[in-house]
């Protein structure tokens, strides 16, 4: 398995809101190497299948409908240590926790909302990375 890569997106609220340019620029200048990426929409079947961990969640309905609601950009980056150095990048789940300089902490505007993902494991950056993309868009 490559455990060099992670799975972002820059949510709806990141892209409604404009930050695309701002966060893309903050995980360039981290050391990121965007090795794919594409803009595009979950449909309510991808959200619910992406997000399938948290099916039983209160909040899984508002999550899906969320994630659905417009684009998003869809990325592998690369980078030693990818996935935990991402995470700290991103920040907290919820931007009141979220540390100063993170993209959260930035961008974000609510638990739910919150402007990024990012994979919590190299087996799930696999996952995900493979939902969003094939081999050939992949460099
Ligand atoms: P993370 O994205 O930091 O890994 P989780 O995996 O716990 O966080 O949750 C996945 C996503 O579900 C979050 O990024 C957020 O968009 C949404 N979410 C998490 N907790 C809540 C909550 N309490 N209320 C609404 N949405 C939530
Ligand atoms: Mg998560």
């Amino acid at each position: 398995m490559i455990t060099n890569r992670t799975f972002t997106m820059i949510k709806p609220d990141g892209v409604e809101n404009g930050h695309i340019g701002g966060i893309l620029e903050k995980i360039t200048s981290a050391g990121f190497k965007i090795v794919a990426m594409k803009y595009t929409q979950l449909s309510k079947r991808d959200a619910e299948a992406f997000y399938a961990v948290h099916s039983e969640r209160p909040f899984f309905g508002e999550l899906v409908e969320f994630m659905t609601r417009g684009p998003i950009v869809a990325a592998i980056l690369e980078k030693d240590n990818a996935v935990e150095d991402f995470r700290a990048l991103i920040g907290a789940t919820n931007p009141a926790e979220a540390a100063e300089g993170t993209i959260r902490k930035l961008y974000a505007t609510s638990i739910g909302e919150n402007a990024v993902h990012g994979s919590d494991s190299d087996e799930n950056a696999a996952i995900e990375g493979a939902f969003h993309f094939s081999g050939r868009e992949i460099f």
